[in-house]
């Protein structure tokens, strides 16, 4: 099999295959999408089984980038990184090097960020040997995005909540957090303060230990957590947790989470749907972070951020709104949306260059 036959290759504009051996870098860059601008993702390091998985992570990932950055109104075209290796023990300073070196030669077609496994500080390393990096250090802003996923995310549960339920507050209101992370903890966080009983699992002993210490949360296995009830499912671990084995056994209203590619195949937002669960597409409600490395990259002020984040949940109730006047899912809507927006993008583009 190659990229042109893989099953989630969907019309890509360009995938590039790093192999650094001196560096100990095997990486796979995908632009998805450069209609609406160069393309803007993160760069996830992972130890991935072998390079398909790399590879179908990659194409899965920067399609939903073309998505998510479409729908949250920002010019950038979709795109993502994947480095082979586990963030603990492969990564070093050379490696960091070298990829930065490989999204330099893509002359800005793809513009890296930080995602699961990289950080602030590993763009740093980056920026060293490239100019197309955002979501860096800067005065007393971190460069760590997260914490606007995270908002993005709860004032989408706070949307889905008033919409099922018909309540403005999430006092009581159960949501069970999949991931502890650099968002899932942040979304704790805001939950708890909002009053909302909220239990986490992680794979990881210590952030659970974290987060009951700071937060006084409960932790429960994966597994626990998946199937004991809740009003709010919010995955924000890794993808493709919605399939066709777990959704049977889920015990929630809503799904309203950071991870990207929570369904795994085109089917599954289907089978949410005759599930009677209201499914938030993920590419819609976690662009917090998107737009807020885009908007510092590109001048704008934490203003410009408050107000992109909060357009998120009225786009949401927008697109649950018509999901279910014509009987369909809120991912159908979703997408269909940003394939119209990247449509139109592409008309004016090509009377631009008519002109
Ligand atoms: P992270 O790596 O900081 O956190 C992920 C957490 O999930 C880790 O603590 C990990 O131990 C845990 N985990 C992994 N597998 C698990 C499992 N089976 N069960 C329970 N926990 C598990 O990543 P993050 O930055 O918090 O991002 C989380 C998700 O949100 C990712 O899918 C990421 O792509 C997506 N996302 C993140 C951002 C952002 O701003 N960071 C923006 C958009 C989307």
């Amino acid at each position: 099999m190659n990229s042109f036959t893989h099953p989630e290759f969907a019309d890509h504009e360009c995938v590039v295959f790093v192999n650094d051996k001196s560096a100990g870098l095997q990486a796979i860059i995908a632009v998805h999408n450069s209609q609406r601008g160069p393309a803007i993702g993160g760069c996830r390091m992972w130890p991935y089984e072998n390079a398909d998985a790399a590879l179908t992570d990659v194409l899965r990932l920067s399609r939903g980038m073309t998505y998510k950055n479409a729908l949250a109104g920002i010019t950038s075209g979709g795109g993502k990184s994947v480095i082979i290796g586990d963030p603990r023990v492969n990564k070093t300073p050379a490696l960091l090097r070298a990829m930065g070196a490989a999204i330099e030669s893509l002359d800005g077609r793809y513009i890296v960020a930080e995602d699961s496994g990289t950080s602030p500080a590993d763009m740093a390393v980056m920026a060293e040997v490239t100019s197309y990096v955002a979501g860096l250090e800067s005065g007393s802003n971190s460069g760590d995005p997260s914490p606007s996923t995270a908002l993005g995310v709860f004032l989408s549960i706070r949307e889905a909540v008033s919409f099922q339920f018909g309540r403005s507050d999430l006092v009581g209101v159960r949501v069970h957090i999949q991931g502890l992370g650099k968002v899932g903890f942040e979304l704790a966080k805001l939950l708890v303060h909002n009053r909302a009983i909220v239990v986490a699992s992680d794979i990881n002993e210590n952030s659970c230990r974290l987060a009951r210490d700071e937060l006084s949360i409960q932790t429960v296995s994966s597994d626990e957590l998946l199937t004991k009830n809740c009003d709010v499912f919010a995955p924000c671990a890794l993808g493709g947790i919605l399939n066709e084995w777990s959704i049977p056994t889920l015990n929630t209203a809503i799904i309203a989470g950071a991870a990207n590619n929570q369904l795994l195949t085109h089917q599954d937002h289907e089978r949410l749907r005759n599930a009677g669960i209201l499914y938030c597409p993920d590419y819609l409600i976690n662009a917090g972070g998107v737009i807020d490395v885009y908007q510092r990259r590109h001048g704008g002020t934490q203003a410009d951020i408050d107000a992109g984040i909060a357009a998120i949940p009225a786009r949401l109730k927008s697109v649950i709104t018509e999901a279910r006047a014509r009987s369909i899912s809120p991912e159908q809507v979703a997408r269909e949306r940003a394939e119209e927006l990247i449509k139109v993008e592409a008309r004016g583009s090509i009377s631009i260059e008519a002109a």
